[in-house]
């Protein structure tokens, strides 16, 4: 079999699966597979591919056919020009969260302390420090899973990310940061019965944000009140319809709420910086 025939065959196989990028996604894990850039080994596509790409390459179409995101089948993704590794156990970094990130790094002057709730993978956390490295970046998960892949990321990256296991605030008593970020778990009950197939194969955990998918928005929103120093400032990811709602907890309990649109045009992002001590 030639890549481009081994492309076809894999394309309509996810095509009949309802995989949405189906001919990309072939392409991706054939180049991902013989280890190559996926336009060059297009333009090469009349090599036959051998016996034991041709294998891992079955084995990896079989795990998309069953909606498996991406990222996970490829065990890597990229956010902030970074490579981050990901797995079943923490979200995949998505390219709308880079708008949380470009956001808390306007607000980073060197020196200042910098928290992460909830990092996953570490995206955030890992890209703020590489790209402000004389901040001081603190990332916690309640997750063993997410800090043990955080930490990872960190050490591939060359990042010094200080990890904690932590729910929230509750291993962080008496310090405070100048900037906290977090994309929460935020999607309602309702929300949750209608999710893309690869999002449900995501950690619930990571998604789940309570009946109205608000629960997180209202603690950390409270706790983060003690720990903020005067001018520090809080900045969250948020799902679409969430922007009025978060900018109200923001307001009772930190400052007045700005709001951001993403690519798509939708609200993603709500910050508010603390004003009285
Ligand atoms: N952005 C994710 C989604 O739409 C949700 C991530 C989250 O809950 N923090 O699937």
């Amino acid at each position: 079999m030639t890549i481009l025939e081994a492309i076809r065959a894999g394309a309509e196989r996810l095509e009949a699966a309802g995989v949405p990028n189906a001919d990309y996604d072939a392409r991706e894990m054939l180049a991902h597979v013989l280890g190559e850039d996926a336009l060059m080994m297009r333009m090469q596509g009349m090599r036959s591919l051998p016996v034991a790409q041709a294998a891992a390459y079955e084995a990896m179409l079989a795990r998309r056919e069953q909606r498996e995101p991406m990222q996970y089948i490829l065990g890597e993704a990229a956010f902030m020009g970074l490579g981050f590794h990901v797995e079943p156990g923490v979200l995949c970094p998505r390219p709308d969260t880079e708008i949380l990130c470009e956001e808390a790094l306007r607000h980073i002057r060197p020196g200042m302390r910098v928290l992460d709730i909830g990092t996953g993978s570490g995206a955030l956390a890992v890209s703020i420090k590489k790209h402000a490295p004389e901040s001081d970046v603190t990332a916690v998960d309640i997750s063993d899973t997410a800090i043990a892949i955080a930490a990872d990321n960190a050490q591939r990256n060359g990042a010094a990310v200080r990890f904690l296991k932590s729910d929230c605030f509750s291993a962080l008593e008496g310090e405070s940061f100048d900037v906290i970020v977090s994309n929460p778990p935020y999607i309602s009950a309702e929300e949750m019965c209608s999710l893309m197939p690869e999002v449900c194969m995501e950690p619930e955990l990571a998604l789940f944000g309570g009946e109205d998918g608000l629960d997180f928005y209202r603690r950390i929103s409270r706790e983060a009140a003690g720990h903020l120093k005067k001018g520090g400032v809080l900045l969250f990811e948020i799902g679409w319809k969430q922007k009025d709602a978060v900018s109200a907890l923001l307001e009772e309990h930190i400052g007045a709420p700005h709001a951001l649109r993403d690519y798509g045009k939708n609200w993603r992002v709500v910050y508010a910086v603390k004003e009285k001590d």
